[in-house]
C-alpha cells in the first residue's frame, strides 16, 4: 500500500500551498516515502508496538548506571529513512537539489504519512522539530553550532534527535509549579531535580528543559530555557539518569520516561526570563503536530475500515452495500477530507508567525494561536473517534491486535492529553478572547473569505452567518459573566468556531475542487448544523463511489 497515492486529497491539498517546482520535488518524495510508510515502516512499527519495544538498560555489566535506551533494528532504520528525507532539516536548511528550504508544509505532509503507519515514531520527530526551532531561533551561536548541525542532520553528519521536558510530578498543565534547579557553574549552568514525562529520553541527542535559576520568581516567569545533552563529549551520561521507562497504553516506539537530573551541564538558550515564552512557542509547533498525526490516525482508520468494508460479506451482501455502513465510511471521508485541508490551511500563517515575527501583527499572532488551539483539540477528539468507527466496521476482527486497528486507538488516546488537554485549550480560546478579542477577527476573517464565495453557496453562507452571529451573541453573555461560568462555557465557544472554520474551508475547497468537493461541503455543512431525524436525500448514500474515490490514486 502507497500511503500517498491512497490518498489524492493531499495533493490536492499541497498545490494549493507549494509552489511548481517545490511541488513537483515534495510529490517523487512524498510518493516514495508514502510507499516505505504503507509497507516497511508499518510492519515495524507492528513489532515495535508489540514485540519491540524500547527498553530500558539501567545498569553496564560493572553496575554502573548507564541509562540507555535500546530500541530494535527496525526502529533504527526508521529514524535514518525519516530524517534522511529532510523532515525535521529542509525546514531549516536547503534541499540540495533545489536550493531552497522544504518549509513546514512539507516536513508536516511528510508527518502526516508516517504518523498513519507510525504514530508512535513520530513523536520523537516533533519533540526533534520543537528542538530545531528552539536552538535555530533563540541559542548563542556557540550552542546553535555545537548542536543545531546534528539536530537538523539528513544523514551528512550523526543525528542528535531532541526532546522537550517541561512536565513534573506536581503538575503538567500547570507549568508554573516546575521545581527544577539551575545553578551557575562557570559559564553553564548544572541541573538538579526530575522531569516526570520525558518522551524521547535516553534517545535524544540533546533536551530543551525549562529550569528555574537560582532567586529566580515563582510561576512561569522564573522559567529559563536550557540545552542539555544526553551525553557528555567522551560517551558517558551528562549528570543525569533515566529512572524508568513508563509502561504507557500506546505510543511504545516512543520511550517516554522519568529523568533525575543529578548535576547535568546545561548551556542556557536565549534571554533566562524568556524560558516559558520560548517553550510556548514550541509548543504551537508541537500542537501543529498532534493535529497532524491525528488527521493521519483518521486516515489510516478511514482506510482499513473502507477496505475492510470492501471486502467482508454479510448476510450476502458486501458490508459497503449497506446503508448505514455507506453513512459511517462517507462521513468519515468527508470530516477527515475537510479536517485535512483546514490543518494544512493554516501552515502559512502559522510558518510566518514562526520564522518572521517580528513582522506579524498582533491579530496575526493571536489568530495562529486560535487556529492552532482549535484544531488540537478537534482533530484529537476525531483521531479517538475514527479509531473507534474503524474497529466498530471490523467487528471482532477489528479488537484483535492481529489488526492495526486497536493500536490506531491506543495510540489516538494519548492525543487528547499531550500538548494541552482539551480544557487547557478551551483555557488558551478564552484568554486570547479576553487579551485580544481574537472573536472579532475571527469574525471578520470568516466573513471576508464568505464574500469571495460564489453566490451559488448563498444559502450555506448563511448558515455559518448564523453560526458567527451565535458565537458573537455567546461572547458577549459571557462577558458579563464569572469567571467561573466563563471557564465551564470556553469549550463550547471553541467548538463552534471550530465549526465555522472547518464549514468556510470546506466551501473553499467546494469552489476549487470540482464537484466531489462540493459534495462534501454540502455533506459537512449538513452534518455540522442540522439535525433533521429524517433525511431521504441521503447524499453518503446517493454519493457513496464517488466519495470513496475508489480506483483514484494520484498519478494513475
Ligand atoms: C505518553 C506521554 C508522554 C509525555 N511526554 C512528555 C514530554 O516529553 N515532555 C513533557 O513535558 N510532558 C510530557 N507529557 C506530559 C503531558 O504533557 C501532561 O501529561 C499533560 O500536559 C497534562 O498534565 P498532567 O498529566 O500533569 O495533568 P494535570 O495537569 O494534572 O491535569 C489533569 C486533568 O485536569 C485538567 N485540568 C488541569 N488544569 C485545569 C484547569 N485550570 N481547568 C480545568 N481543567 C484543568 C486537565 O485538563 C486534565 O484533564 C507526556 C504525557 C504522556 C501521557
Amino acid at each position: 500500500m502507497n500511503l500517498f497515492r491512497e490518498d489524492p486529497n493531499l495533493a490536492f491539498i499541497l498545490k494549493q500551498y507549494l509552489d511548481g517546482e517545490l511541488y513537483a520535488w515534495a510529490e517523487q518524495e512524498l510518493n516514495e516515502f508514502g510507499e516505505r510508510c504503507g509497507t516497511d515502516i508499518d510492519r515495524r512499527a507492528a513489532h515495535t508496538d508489540r514485540e519491540g519495544q524500547p527498553r530500558l538498560i539501567k545498569y553496564d555489566k560493572f553496575g554502573d548506571d548507564i541509562s540507555e535506551v535500546w530500541v530494535n533494528e527496525g526502529y533504527r532504520q526508521t529514524i535514518a529513512e525519516t530524517y534522511n528525507r529532510g523532515i525535521v532539516g529542509y525546514v531549516h536548511k536547503e534541499i540540495p537539489e533545489l536550493g531552497r528550504k522544504g518549509g513546514y508544509m512539507y516536513s508536516y505532509a511528510q508527518g502526516y504519512l508516517l504518523s498513519q503507519a507510525e504514530p508512535g515514531f513520530y513523536c520523537p520527530v516533533t519533540l526533534t522539530m520543537a528542538t530545531a526551532y528552539l536552538l535555530d531561533q533563540y541559542a548563542d551561536e556557540g550552542v546553535k553550532q555545537k548542536f543545531l548541525p546534528h539536530v537538523v542532520s539528513t544523514g551528512e553528519t550523526e543525528l542528535f534527535e531532541g526532546a522537550t521536558f517541561l512536565t513534573e510530578r506536581q503538575g503538567g498543565s500547570d507549568v508554573g509549579a516546575n521545581e527544577v534547579k539551575a545553578l551557575l557553574n562557570g559559564e553553564r549552568y548544572k541541573l538538579y531535580g526530575e522531569k516526570y514525562f520525558a518522551s524521547n529520553a535516553g534517545m535524544c541527542g540533546v533536551a530543551m528543559v525549562l529550569a528555574r535559576r537560582k532567586g529566580a520568581p515563582g510561576g512561569t516567569k522564573g522559567l529559563s530555557l536550557f540545552a542539555v545533552p544526553w551525553r557528555k563529549e567522551d560517551g558517558s551520561v551528562n549528570g543525569l539518569q533515566l529512572r524508568r521507562l513508563k509502561d504507557k497504553l500506546g505510543v511504545r516506539a516512543v520511550p517516554s520516561g522519568e529523568v533525575v537530573f543529578e548535576g547535568a551541564d546545561a548551556y542556557l538558550v536565549g534571554d533566562p526570563t524568556k524560558g516559558f515564552y520560548y517553550m510556548m512557542e514550541a509548543l504551537n509547533l508541537s500542537r501543529v503536530c498532534n493535529a497532524i498525526a491525528s488527521i493521519g490516525i483518521m486516515q489510516r482508520a478511514f482506510l482499513e475500515a473502507k477496505k475492510y468494508a470492501y471486502k467482508r460479506n454479510a448476510f450476502g451482501k458486501r458490508l459497503a452495500d449497506f446503508p448505514m455502513v455507506k453513512e459511517t465510511l462517507a462521513d468519515m471521508a468527508v470530516k477527515q477530507e475537510v479536517e485535512a485541508s483546514a490543518i494544512f490551511s493554516i501552515i502559512p500563517l502559522f510558518e510566518r508567525v514562526m520564522l518572521k515575527k517580528e513582522q506579524m501583527s498582533t491579530d496575526d499572532v493571536a489568530m495562529n494561536r486560535l487556529l492552532i488551539a482549535l484544531l488540537k483539540m478537534e482533530t484529537a477528539e476525531q483521531a479517538i473517534h475514527f479509531a473507534h468507527e474503524a474497529i466498530e466496521m471490523h467487528g471482532g476482527n477489528g479488537y484483535i491486535e492481529d489488526f492495526v486497528t486497536p493500536r490506531l486507538l491506543r495510540d489516538a488516546q494519548v492525543l487528547t492529553v499531550w500538548e494541552g488537554t482539551a480544557n487547557i485549550l478551551g483555557l488558551e480560546v478564552l484568554r486570547l478572547i479576553h487579551k485580544y478579542n481574537v472573536h472579532h477577527a475571527f469574525a471578520k476573517r470568516m466573513r471576508e473569505e464568505m464574500k469571495a464565495l460564489p453566490e451559488q453557496w448563498r444559502n450555506q453562507k448563511a448558515v455559518i452567518e448564523q453560526g458567527i452571529r451565535q458565537l458573537e451573541g455567546a461572547v458577549a453573555i459571557l462577558a458579563r459573566e464569572s469567571n467561573d461560568i466563563q471557564t465551564f462555557h470556553c469549550k463550547r465557544v471553541a467548538r463552534l468556531m471550530t465549526k465555522i472554520y472547518e464549514s468556510v474551508i470546506a466551501l473553499k475547497d467546494a469552489v476549487i475542487g470540482g464537484e466531489r468537493k462540493q459534495i462534501i461541503a454540502d455533506i459537512y455543512l449538513r452534518n455540522a448544523w442540522e439535525g433533521k431525524e429524517v433525511d431521504l436525500e441521503m447524499l453518503q448514500v446517493r454519493y457513496f463511489d464517488v466519495l470513496m474515490n475508489e480506483g483514484v490514486q494520484v498519478g494513475t
